[in-house]
């Protein structure tokens, strides 16, 4: 299945400079949802247990949760600063365009845990690398980071000393 062209380019998005990858076309196609869904958990195909994927806040909520469920593993959610009720760690970074602060709950990762990071995209890799650093904190231990969309000319892989595997790669 072609997924690349259910992909739209927004230029200009959220800034000027920025071609803002959109899966909602993606999303809105089911074949193409579950197709996504199944080939993203495929790309980590060792028989070793995940026992959580993170979904980064928000577009990697949809399919990090549809990963989980086709990995047998829970969900976590990494969100925004201010956003959970509980108890949290926290790390700022920087991305593509600007500076923000995510969060995840202290009690969402046991020591030992493997984990799988899930976003949409990956630009420059500071989300993925402040996600690494969340779980770190807390004892877990990232077995894969996988994304939708890698955005190779901005070499986040660079950043991140865990597994990187994308679906595709511009
Ligand atoms: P980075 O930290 O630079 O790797 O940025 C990754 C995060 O920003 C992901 O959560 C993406 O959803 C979002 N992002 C960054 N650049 C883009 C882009 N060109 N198109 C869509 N999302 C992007």
């Amino acid at each position: 299945m072609n997924i690349q062209e259910l992909i739209r380019d927004i230029p200009d998005f959220p800034q000027p400079g920025i071609i803002f990858k959109d899966i909602t076309p993606l999303l809105i196609n089911p074949t193409a949802l579950v197709y996504c869904a199944d080939e993203l958990a495929k790309l980590y195909p060792f028989g070793a247990k995940i026992d959580k994927v993170i979904g980064i806040e928000a577009r990697g909520f949809i399919l990090g949760s549809m990963i989980a469920e086709r990995l047998g593993a829970g969900f976590v959610p990494v969100r925004k600063k201010g956003k959970l009720p509980s108890k949290v760690v926290s790390r700022s970074y920087g991305l593509e365009y600007g500076n923000d602060v995510l969060e995840m709950h202290k009690d969402a990762i046991h020591p030992g845990e493997r984990i799988l990071i899930h976003d949409d995209v990956l630009a420059t890799g500071g989300t993925a690398k402040a996600v690494c650093g969340l779980v770190e904190e807390l004892g877990g231990i990232v077995i894969q980071c996988n994304f939708m969309i890698e955005l190779s000319f901005l070499e986040g892989k660079n950043k991140l000393s865990v597994p990187i595997k994308s679906l595709l790669t511009y």
